[in-house]
């Protein structure tokens, strides 16, 4: 029922195989970057708010060797090869994944670095749009690869920011730091608490290996969901300025309540959502530092409800899978459980006890199906460690 983890070495023996017998030589250089789901803290990064995500044990794998040239080659499995000049200024590909290399190649150009032309091949095993950020990875993994070409260690806010520009360039989500954050600088056995107004992170330990996190991807993506978003970003902005107020993290509850009127009920429930959502992260790094994880629960539950129905960007798979598992329950071996990522449709995120796993996905597997028709796929992770040259 739960979906095979291939281990970092074995996604890199893969890319390494294949790199072999595309450019008949063996790369000199591999980098990984992870994807992320965020315990709490959605559709609050792009509001100054405050996020708890973790890299997860899905990752892009990129292979990669000098070619003597100032053209790169890249592909991987199913993906038409792209070349570019990586010494020029990168002009916009017709194929969107290429945008996302092209975006972190001008982001070094523009800070003077000279890449040497390389061959590359690219492996993952991170779904795409299942709301685990495969887009961020693949721009954290190629970040940490052209690091490695040009033999620098970037500093965490360049190397976060030359990811976010090149998502915010080529994908429709004007979203904030958190993602690429937790890509870049994830660690094993810990969470991140990131604060995206003042652009500080902490780390929250995470080690008992008595629990696990299920993710559970609903295999389904509702068409209209990137105009939603960029729905949702613009209620935020229009919003934040009936409130008046320079930030999100300047408004209070007081504030949302006292300006019901105003704001009309749907800004109304958008800023409840901002406001309590971003209380809920530091609140949620609390209960975890001090190994309360029966609270986790009710902050993972009210953080799903506000999602489904103040920001309403649930959707009727995600609330069945969450209900699924609030059902089998703590008995069951379920701690909390809320959908995760941008919403509609997309992956559910469930705290479980290790020993507990395998019958939690079967009974979720089997419910979501006979219910959708759908077979979902779930797979188990525990937080990761972030971008990495392999050694
Ligand atoms: P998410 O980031 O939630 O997975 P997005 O729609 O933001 O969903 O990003 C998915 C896009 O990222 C893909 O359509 C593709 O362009 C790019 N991408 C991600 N991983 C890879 C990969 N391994 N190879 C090629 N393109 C990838
Ligand atoms: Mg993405």
């Amino acid at each position: 029922m739960i979906a095979e983890n291939p281990s970092i070495s074995e996604i890199a023996a893969r890319a390494h195989q294949s790199f072999n017998e595309l450019y008949q030589s063996t790369p000199t250089i591999t980098a990984v970057a992870p994807g992320r789901v965020n315990l709490i803290g959605e559709h609050v990064d792009y509001c100054d708010g405050i996020v708890l995500p973790l890299a997860i044990s899905r990752y892009v794998v990129i292979s990669a060797r000098p070619n003597d040239s100032k053209i790169a080659h890249i592909t991987g499995p199913g993906l038409d090869p792209v070349k570019f000049d990586i010494s020029a200024p990168q002009i916009t590909s017709d194929k969107k994944w290429a945008n996302y290399l092209g975006g972190v190649t001008q982001g070094f150009l523009d800070l003077n670095y000279h890449i040497p032309g390389f061959d590359a091949y690219i492996e993952s095993t991170l779904p795409l749009g299942a709301g685990l950020s495969s887009s961020t990875a693949l721009e954290c993994c190629f970040a940490t690869l052209i690091e490695g070409l040009v033999d620098t260690v970037l500093p965490t806010h360049e190397k976060t920011r030359i990811a976010l520009e090149s998502e915010r360039k080529h994908s429709n989500a004007p979203s904030g730091i958190s993602d690429q954050f937790a890509s870049a600088y994830g660690a094993e056995d810990h969470l991140i608490l990131i604060d995206c107004q003042s652009r500080e992170a902490d780390l929250i330990p995470f080690n008992d290996p008595t629990l696990s996190f299920l993710i559970v991807d609903t295999c389904v993506s509702h068409d209209l969901g990137d105009e939603l978003y960029l729905e949702r970003f613009g209620s935020a902005f229009r919003a934040l300025h009936l409130l008046d107020k320079p930030s999100w993290r300047d408004v209070t509850m007081d504030d949302v309540y006292q300006n019901e009127e105003k704001l009309g009920e749907t800004l109304y429930r958008r800023a409840k959502h901002i406001v309590t959502e971003t209380q809920r992260a530091p609140l949620a790094a609390n209960v975890l530092t001090n190994g309360d994880f029966a609270s986790i629960g009710k902050i993972m539950a009210d953080s799903h409800r506000s999602l489904r129905d103040d920001f309403q960007v649930s959707c009727d798979e995600l609330d069945l899978i969450v209900g699924l598992a609030n059902e089998i329950g703590f008995e069951g071996g379920v701690l909390g459980a809320r959908m995760t990522g941008s919403g509609f449709g997309g992956s559910a995120l469930i705290l479980c006890r290790t020993d507990q796993l395998e019958e939690i996905a079967k009974k979720i597997n089997r419910a979501y199906e006979a219910e959708t028709g759908i077979i979902p796929i779930i797979f188990s992770t525990r937080p990761s460690k972030g971008a990495h040259i392999l050694s």
